[in-house]
């Protein structure tokens, strides 16, 4: 294994100062590092993409495990300190210098499979979130999506029907994937540290329940938590026929959204699809 100075270091020698408007919060600790890195199994030979590298210090524990990792990061200022790292394990790095939002991750993967690993900024890291989970397309090309949120986002992703943050994104990352709340992540781990604390979600596809559209889930997600303390009566009266499914199914429309199972909602989409 190559001989890396600590990433401290790095940051200072490439003087690398946090942006707040790129929501940087490094991650300096190696051990915790490893630990995320490890997250998706044994990575020996597989293709990772990471979003936000930053000065590379997670960068550097994916390569430690044997991966080969594409690198997206829009800091400039990040691309000497990532050279470097590449040198130190060649033919393993591959740095593209963009803003994540707007790439073709598929294209950019050649589409091959890959595991994302990545710590973004909470808005960006959602907004990414739902676009790997959504669309007709499954399984998807990504094997594995391991990413650090902020906690409360954690806890919605991860939310059981009935609980507080149970909701939307709950629903859109359950219905056709394992997710777990794999580790937590004190917020002084982070330089600067954050406000609020830190999640690690590990998040793999599963089977897509048949004759289910995923626009039609997203339809009736969108207008039941649209009015979440409504009862589902008023909420989904604008959804042509989810009445109806609700009374064929048995599904008390006086209830909320919030207590409304994935697999109930699944069950509504697929009598709507059908
Ligand atoms: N991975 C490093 C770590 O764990 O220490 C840095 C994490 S820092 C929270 C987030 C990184 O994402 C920053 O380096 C920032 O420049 C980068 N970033 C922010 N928005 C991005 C975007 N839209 N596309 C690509 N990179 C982005």
């Amino acid at each position: 294994m190559p001989d890396l100075p600590p990433i401290r270091e790095v940051i200072q020698r490439h003087n690398l100062a946090a942006s707040k408007a790129l929501g940087q919060n490094f991650l300096l600790d190696e051990q915790l590092l490893a630990r995320i890195a490890a997250l998706p199994g044994d990575l020996t030979g597989q293709q990772v993409l990471e979003v936000g590298p930053g000065p590379g210090g997670l960068t550097r524990a994916l390569l430690r495990s044997g991966a080969r990792v594409t690198a997206i990061e829009m800091d400039r200022r990040c691309m000497p300190a990532l050279a470097e790292l590449g040198e130190a394990f060649p033919g393993q790095l591959t740095v593209i210098e963009g803003d994540a939002l707007k790439l073709d991750h598929a294209a950019l993967m050649q589409g091959a499979p890959f595991h994302v690993l990545s710590n973004l900024p909470y808005n960006v890291g959602t907004a990414l979130f739902v676009r790997w989970l959504s669309g007709e397309a499954w399984p998807p090309l990504w094997q594995s999506l391991t990413l650090m949120f902020q906690r409360e986002v954690a806890d919605r992703i991860v939310a059981d029907a009935g609980d507080d943050a149970y909701g939307r994104l709950a629903v859109l990352a359950q219905w056709r994937a394992e997710v777990r709340l794999a580790m937590k992540v004190h917020r002084s781990a982070f330089t600067p540290p954050p406000k609020v604390m830190s999640a690690v979600v590990h998040v793999t596809p599963a089977a897509m329940p048949e004759g289910v559209s995923a626009r039609m889930l997203e339809r009736l997600t969108e207008a039941a938590f649209g009015q979440r303390r409504k009862m589902l009566r008023q909420s989904l009266k604008g959804v042509p026929g989810a009445l109806e499914a609700l009374a064929t199914l048995g599904i008390d429309e006086t209830r909320r959204a919030e207590t409304v199972s994935v697999a109930e909602f699944v069950a509504v989409a697929k009598t709507l699809t059908a």
